[in-house]
């Protein structure tokens, strides 16, 4: 499959999983937390998904659209595994994580701490859905929409 296709299939599969999960994390009380805002697509979506919600976003640094910047008190910067640990206890309702970097390597270093931290962050009920795979007891995988072919992108209720 080409770079192109595997970009295209990410990106729907974000989209339809997003719009899945919303429909829930509606009903679930707490902020949601985008950790990687980038060019702030997905956080734009959650935006217009979620009206009214808390929505604070992590990043090293702010490239992310004019129209898709946070509010200066919901933009943290720097390494999200040191900053976002300042948020455990937030009981969040959906943590977004789209921070897989296509290597290996390197998403075998963020798998060591991605799962707990997100684990922590998250109230009993709330929602993770990451681009890499969160491999946590207290995370339990739920299935993605039918459009979405299996570990393209994943979805879990923190138990
Ligand atoms: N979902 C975003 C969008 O729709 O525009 C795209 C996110 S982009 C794929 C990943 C972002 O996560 C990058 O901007 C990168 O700087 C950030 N990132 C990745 N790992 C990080 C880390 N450990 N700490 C802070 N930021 C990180």
């Amino acid at each position: 499959m080409s770079r192109l296709d595997s970009f295209i299939r990410r990106m729907t599969a974000q989209r339809d999983i997003l719009d899945q999960v919303c429909a829930e994390v509606a009903k679930i009380e707490g902020p949601v937390l985008e950790l990687g805002l980038g060019n702030g697509r997905t956080f734009h979506h959650l935006r217009e998904r979620l009206p009214g919600r808390r929505i604070v976003a992590f990043d090293r640094a702010l490239a992310a659209h004019a129209s898709s910047i946070p509010e200066a008190e919901n933009l943290v910067l720097g390494e999200i595994r040191e900053t976002a640990n300042r948020f455990i206890g937030i009981d969040a309702a959906l943590v977004h994580a789209d921070i897989g970097t296509g290597y290996e390597d390197r998403d075998a270093v963020t798998a060591t701490w991605l799962p707990d931290l997100t684990a922590r962050l998250l109230r009993v009920g709330g929602i993770a859905v990451s681009g890499t795979p969160l491999d946590h007891p207290l995370l339990q995988r739920l299935p993605p929409p039918p459009s979405v072919p299996a570990d393209r992108y994943f979805i879990y209720r923190r138990v």
